[in-house]
């Protein structure tokens, strides 16, 4: 994010409402590895889709190193490269359950001092018309929001501390510990199937909390600060 771009906090209203995108699917396309998938997308997809974990990783997603580590992404297909959920009439099949980061965009999250607030992307949305002002909280449609925002603030520190105790370590032994890492990490928060009937948090919090920080290593996992 640069510097002079404004931060904003879930009950701000911010100029980013595109009017139901009005035949625009841009978003949609050509995003290459970008729309990364985090464990409460997994279990959202996996409810909506009635699809195991595995079945979503073969058919929906791809798995890419982002940002040193290498997780699921949306999967993108075709010579335009859309979006395997686009439908045959431009729109998202699965709207009510689409991932976080479809949610979120043209916005884009910030982490600072373990808060998490959001910012504009500044011409990523190409939709046609002016932006209506939208509070962020109702853009993002995820209740409640407060719970929303310490889950994904508490995975991306996560996240964070893993990827910062790899990147320490001597180029020869990077590959390795980025590979079991990611492994243990898949394993834990994707492929391991969730139970679709019970809460998200509290099952993500169940295998949050078996993460040992003590005595973890990047063979395991590290709890980021
Ligand atoms: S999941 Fe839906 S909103 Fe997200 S990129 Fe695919 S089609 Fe678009
Ligand atoms: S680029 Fe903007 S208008 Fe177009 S689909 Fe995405 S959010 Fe909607």
């Amino acid at each position: 994010m640069a510097a002079a771009e404004e931060l904003f906090e879930f009950y701000k209203k911010v100029r980013i409402g595109c009017r139901d995108c009005r035949g625009c699917f841009d978003c949609c396309q050509g995003m290459g590895n970008s729309i990364i998938l985090d464990p409460f997308d997994f279990y959202r997809l996996e409810k909506g889709l009635s699809a195991g974990p595995k079945e979503l990783l073969e058919k929906y997603a791809a798995l890419n190193v982002n940002d040193g580590l290498i997780l699921p992404n949306l999967r993108m297909e075709g010579e335009k490269e859309q979006c395997v959920f686009l439908n045959g009439e431009g729109r998202c099949a699965i709207h009510g359950f689409r991932p976080g980061l479809c949610r979120l965009f043209p916005l884009g999250r910030n982490y600072n001092e373990g808060k998490l607030s959001y910012f504009i992307l500044e011409g990523a949305c190409s939709g046609p018309g002016e932006r209506t002002k939208v509070r962020i909280e109702e853009w993002i449609a995820e209740e409640p929001i407060e719970r929303y925002e310490s889950f994904l603030t508490d995975w991306h520190y996560f996240l964070k501390g893993i990827k910062e105790k790899t990147a320490a370590l001597p180029a020869e032994a990077w590959e390795s510990a980025v590979k079991t890492a990611s492994v243990n990490i898949l394993e834990k928060f994707y492929l391991t199937p969730y139970d679709c009937e019970r809460d998200f948090y509290d099952q993500f919090y169940e295998r949050f909390k078996s993460v040992s920080p003590e005595g973890s290593s990047v063979e395991t996992f590290e709890k980021g600060s």
